[in-house]
């Protein structure tokens, strides 16, 4: 029997969320918003712990895999949470958790700012960012943020510095934590020619277009580079490259990808991630662990 929803009219019931994710394949969410403002994202976090629901977060779901059975409990989706406010004295810019990396990257090229033309091809959040310490090309979020605003799961809010975020490759204190990124502001070098920077956040982007797979649905690197060996090196030498099982495939183009070549279950992926780590582990000795965040129910 649901909850009552009338309370909470943005709140859905028995929502899919495969649409919502970046590689295409997950069930339901049993509850599900996408609040628009702090008091929306406050009052659904008041909902699901008067109904005693576990509440799950996602972000643009760029590095996710939800299972086939979906998520049970409250799922908050972020991508609504928008606003972007530039200080051009200091270099600070505050953005909001939904705000994609993206269109933060080419707002600031556009004002000549640098230090953010590595993230133009990272197609998450802001908040997905700050949480995974998301990087390429030699930068990575900790280069950058400044401070994040969190609330808790039960409601509080506060700050936290970058020297409580316990930065490191792909991760920070804030995966699997009890809090959601409200916003987040960063610091960067202002007074830089626009054109320019403009040119070198379209080079990189155009870069990473050739060298992966954008063209079919992904969720970027499925393995965290086990230093100092490269994922994709081991994978394509142990001759792994177009493995397929079912529509789950590693890419052709990318050895680190896993592309869904249409109607793939998660569980499929999921066999697929096993399997590669058993060759990898039985070739090398290493074991391959997974950066993509693995959410619902897989046994
Ligand atoms: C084609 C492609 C290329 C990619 N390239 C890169 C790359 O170069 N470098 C890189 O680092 N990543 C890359 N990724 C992976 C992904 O884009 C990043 O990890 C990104 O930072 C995830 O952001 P998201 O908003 O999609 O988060 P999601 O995938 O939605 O969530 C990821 C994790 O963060 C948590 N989360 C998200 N938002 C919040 C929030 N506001 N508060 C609290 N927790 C939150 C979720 O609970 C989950 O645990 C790529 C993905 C794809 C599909």
């Amino acid at each position: 029997m649901s909850i009552e929803l009338l309370t909470q009219p943005q709140i859905r019931e028995n929502v899919p969320l495969a649409g919502l994710t970046s590689m295409r394949v997950g069930g339901a969410a049993e509850y599900y918003i996408a609040p628009k403002s702090a008091l929306e994202l406050a009052t659904s976090l008041d909902w699901a712990n008067q109904h005693h629901l576990s509440v799950t977060v996602i972000g643009a779901g760029s590095n996710l895999l939800i299972s086939d059975r979906g998520l049970s409990g409250l799922v908050i989706c972020t991508r609504h949470l928008r606003g972007m406010d530039f200080d051009d004295s200091s270099g600070k810019v505050t953005a909001a958790a939904g705000e994609p990396v993206a269109r933060l990257a080419m707002q600031l090229a556009s004002r000549g700012w640098s230090g953010f033309e590595w993230a133009v091809g990272i197609p998450g959040t802001v908040g997905g960012l700050v949480v995974m310490n998301g990087g390429a090309q030699g930068g990575c979020a900790a280069d950058c943020v400044q401070s994040v605003k969190l609330v808790s799961l039960i409601g509080e809010n506060r700050v936290i510095y970058p020297q409580d975020l316990g930065f490191s490759y792909r991760t920070s204190v804030l995966q699997d934590s009890l809090h959601l990124v409200t916003e987040a502001e960063f610091k960067f070098q202002t007074g830089g020619n626009p054109e320019a920077i403009a040119l070198d956040t379209e080079t990189k982007l155009k870069a990473r277009h050739t060298a992966q797979p954008y063209h079919l649905p992904n969720c970027g690197s499925v393995f965290r580079n086990p230093s100092p060996q490269f994922a994709a090196k081991l994978i394509q030498d142990a001759g792994l490259k177009g493995y397929r099982i079912g529509n789950a495939q590693v890419s052709e183009l990318h050895a680190n990808f896993i592309v869904n070549l249409g109607n793939a279950q998660a569980s499929d992926i999921l066999r697929l991630i096993q399997h590669i780590q058993s060759v990898v582990r039985d070739r090398y000795d290493i074991t391959l662990e997974t950066e993509v965040k693995m959410i619902g129910d897989f046994k």
